[in-house]
């Protein structure tokens, strides 16, 4: 089971979103859980004070570094598990960093608000991410992204494993188009070669549909993608036909 704990300020916000779904099933199913631990709760003022002005003077509040401190320090963890602060300034979150997380078995995640963090607070932090170029309100929404991101590759959380094996990003590609029923919708047609039996047919076309869907958005994934001699071939084709 991957335990995931975090301290925020909105309690709900992370609970709320946890309970539904697939990310819920999971906890459901005892593959995943999901604490929080609310910095204002861990105040030794009459104010329950989080937050200060900063020093220097500037707009906004800054986070109290005694009440983050306090909240880390009253988490039942194994001392060598990840810390994560989400920030904008963070390095970009990506696949490749919740395929390495997937396999914690805990996982601590603070998350900011109004200016951000005391810059003492980052000292807890073993990473610190971002989820994109932009500032957000808080960290909540980040460390939902990371929570459903890595939650899912935890064996048993998304009913069929092999599922999010072969998505986008899994195997450095983006994945190729899906059908589902009527053959036939306004005029579109689903491919003639994904209604066969031809297993192997069908894996070689979706390979294909794989990398012309990443030669087209995005390139750069090919740089680093594990590629056969074949998969350069059709790679050489498709720049063939744009140029
Ligand atoms: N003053 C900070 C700065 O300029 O870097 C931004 C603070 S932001 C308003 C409040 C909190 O939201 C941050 O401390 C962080 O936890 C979270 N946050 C905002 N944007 C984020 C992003 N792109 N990725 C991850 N967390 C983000």
């Amino acid at each position: 089971m991957l335990t995931f704990h975090v301290i925020t300020l909105f309690p709900e916000l992370i609970s709320n979103y946890v309970e539904t779904s697939i990310i819920g099933r999971g906890i459901k199913a005892g593959k995943l859980c999901v604490r929080t631990y609310n910095p204002r709760d861990f105040t030794t003022d009459s104010y329950r004070k989080v937050d200060d002005t900063p020093y220097g003077g500037g707009v906004g509040m800054v986070l109290k570094p005694e009440p983050f401190f306090a909240a880390y320090e009253s988490i039942p963890r194994n001392a060598d598990s990840p810390v994560l602060l989400m920030s904008p300034q963070g390095e970009r979150f990506a696949h490749s960093s919740a395929s390495k997380l997937s396999d914690s078995l805990e996982i601590t995640i603070l998350c900011g608000h109004y200016e951000g963090f005391d810059e003492r607070i980052r000292t807890l932090a073993t990473h610190e991410f971002s989820i994109g170029d932009y500032v957000l309100t808080g960290g909540e929404l980040a460390s939902l992204v990371i929570i459903d991101a890595v939650g899912r590759l935890v064996p048993g959380v998304v009913g069929k494993h092999l599922s999010v094996q072969t998505e986008s990003f899994s195997d450095g590609l983006l994945e190729g188009p899906s059908y589902t029923k009527p053959v036939e919708f306004r005029g579109m047609q689903v491919p003639e070669v994904v209604r066969g039996g031809n297993h192997k047919a069908i894996a070689a076309w979706r390979r294909q549909e794989a990398l012309r869907r990443t030669f087209e958005r995005r390139p750069d994934l090919l740089e680093t993608a594990e590629l056969s001699d074949e998969d350069r071939r059709y790679i050489r084709f498709l720049s063939e036909q744009t140029s």
